[in-house]
């Protein structure tokens, strides 16, 4: 039977400390517009400070609402690839946060709940990250997060995290 094409409203995070940050945003924005879905909002750009290791640059940070018909899996693995096109070199063997140019993580897909060894969404640190809760709260503030049961506004009042996020005004 051939499958029926659905279409669910995902969120992305991009982040970068590295390079040309806006320019970088632009090209992830048209690949992801091409191979993933239509890119159908986009946040204001927010700096936020680095989280959880020293550096100097801070990160620019959005978040893109993508209307998709793909499957949570396969939007992983093309954010992975555009990532890596991009010029992120993961370096498994270094722990824990690091400086990069570009980070596109699934934040949610519709209200599903998906678990899998490559995949877990809602994205299991964003309601512990003001930079993932600040441009949610700007585009979603009412969205319910499936497991948690709060709305994103909520989840910015109850989060443990105090890093700076500020608006860029360019
Ligand atoms: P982080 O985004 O936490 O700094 P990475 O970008 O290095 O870490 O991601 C490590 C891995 O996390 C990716 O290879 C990806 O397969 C996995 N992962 C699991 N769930 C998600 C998600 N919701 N969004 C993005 N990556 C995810
Ligand atoms: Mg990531």
């Amino acid at each position: 039977m051939p499958k029926i094409a659905t279409m669910e409203r995902c969120y992305i995070l991009f982040g970068s400390n590295m390079g040309d940050r806006e320019r970088l945003f632009a090209d992830a924005c048209l690949l992801i517009n091409n191979r993933c879905g239509r890119v159908m909002e986009v946040s204001t750009a927010y700096e936020s400070e680095p989280w959880g290791f020293v550096a100097d640059e801070w990160f620019l940070n959005r978040v893109i609402a993508v209307d998709t018909e793909l499957d949570p899996e396969d939007l992983m693995q093309k954010l992975l690839e555009i990532e890596a096109e991009l010029g992120r070199v993961r370096h498994p063997e270094q722990e824990g946060y690091a400086s990069r140019p570009i980070d596109l993580d699934i934040l949610y897909f519709g209200n599903h709940v998906i678990q899998t060894e490559s995949l877990t969404v809602p994205h299991p640190r964003l309601h512990l990250r003001r930079f993932a809760l600040v441009p949610l709260c700007e585009l979603i503030p009412n969205f319910v997060h499936p497991v948690l049961n709060k709305t994103q506004r909520e989840l910015l009042q109850d989060c443990p995290d105090t890093s700076e996020v500020k608006e860029r005004f360019i």
